[in-house]
């Protein structure tokens, strides 16, 4: 089978012949449909991550369809794989109900290998059913930029003004979940691109606009979707007292340092970690009801390296989707 294969960070990928995965007991074998293109594999690829397996398939929102497996579904099934690809079960973050943060967890496209190929192996137990209303090109962003994404929204609180710094792939499924929820939502991009301002006003956000600067008015809480560490202070600069400022990203630059009295005020700089399969599970089904609609730009397989620098540009509109 096809895939594309990082041999070493900071090199392209390569296309490879590989043999075609066995499943283990208990996984599922995927012929992949779509595979989501995410800022991680940027990060992993730019060797901003810690200990990525090597050579790795990246790829961590796939959709595919089953052709080998166990009994949780039927052959032909069409299922979907997200980041969190395996943990553990008994640490005490996995009894806690955080399988986000096990200690021994697994990552799809980090340390087993992921969807930028024509076949992939899953832990049919880290798989969800994909809503059928959805063609595969569009399900495949709600795996991780809507998963992820939805997770800092609750985590966010209940802000009716909350602004989404980087207005990319997880954004703008972010920004029609919370305009259905009746808040304002307050887009923030790279100063002058009026492209992507424009795009989230289309999306029904209430503001867009420069990210550093901030709307006009205060702020319920922001989510932070760009690995800048310049947008934390600025960010907190606009958030009420008690607000919070939820960072949703796997990396980002060094926050720089900043006065006190931004955070006095019993205001909350947090992080967002991975995902559990109750979010997947909860998010998958509201994702209809909404409906939410994802832009994509789809690219062939032998392409991700272009799909790549796109992100690494700013030059996607929503998320690029990798189809074999
Ligand atoms: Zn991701
Ligand atoms: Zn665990």
């Amino acid at each position: 089978m096809r895939a594309m294969v990082l041999d070493t960070p900071k090199t392209r990928l390569r296309v490879v012949d590989l043999a075609e995965p066995q499943p283990a007991p208990g996984q599922v074998v995927l012929r992949v449909r779509a595979c989501g293109v995410c800022r991680t594999d940027l990060h992993v690829v730019d060797g901003e991550l810690a200990s990525p397996r090597l050579p790795l398939v990246l790829g961590h929102q796939i959709v595919g369809e089953v052709v080998a497996g166990d009994d949780r579904f039927p052959l032909g099934a069409r299922v979907g794989v997200p980041w969190l690809g395996w943990a553990c079960g008994t640490c005490r973050f996995c009894r806690a109900g955080s399988e986000n943060l096990c200690d021994r967890a697994r990552f799809t496209g980090y340390d087993l290998d992921g969807g930028y190929a024509e076949l992939v192996t899953a832990d049919s137990r880290f798989t969800f059913a994909i809503p059928s209303g959805y063609p595969d090109e569009q399900a495949a962003p709600l795996l991780c930029a809507g998963l992820i994404g939805y997770r800092s929204l609750r985590l966010a609180g209940d802000a009716e003004r909350i602004g989404l710094y980087g207005f990319g792939a997880s954004a703008h499924i972010v920004c029609q979940v919370a305009v259905a929820q009746g808040r304002s939502v307050f887009a923030g991009t790279r100063a002058a691109d009026e492209e992507t301002q424009q795009f989230a006003r289309s999306l029904g956000a209430t503001w867009a606009g420069d990210a550093l600067e901030g709307p006009p008015e205060e702020l319920d809480a922001v989510i932070v979707f760009a690995p800048a560490g310049e947008l934390v202070p600025a960010a907190l600069a606009r958030v009420r007292k008690g607000g919070s400022v939820v960072c949703a990203g796997i990396h980002m630059s060094d926050i720089p340092s900043f006065p006190y009295a931004l955070l006095w005020g019993e205001r909350v700089v947090r992080s967002v970690a991975n995902l559990t399969r109750a979010d997947g599970e909860e998010f998958l089904a509201l994702a209809p009801t909404i409906p939410i609609r994802t832009e994509v730009e789809a690219f062939q397989l032998e392409e991700a390296n272009e799909a790549l620098a796109r992100l690494r540009h700013g030059a996607l509109r929503g998320a690029a989707v990798l189809v074999p």
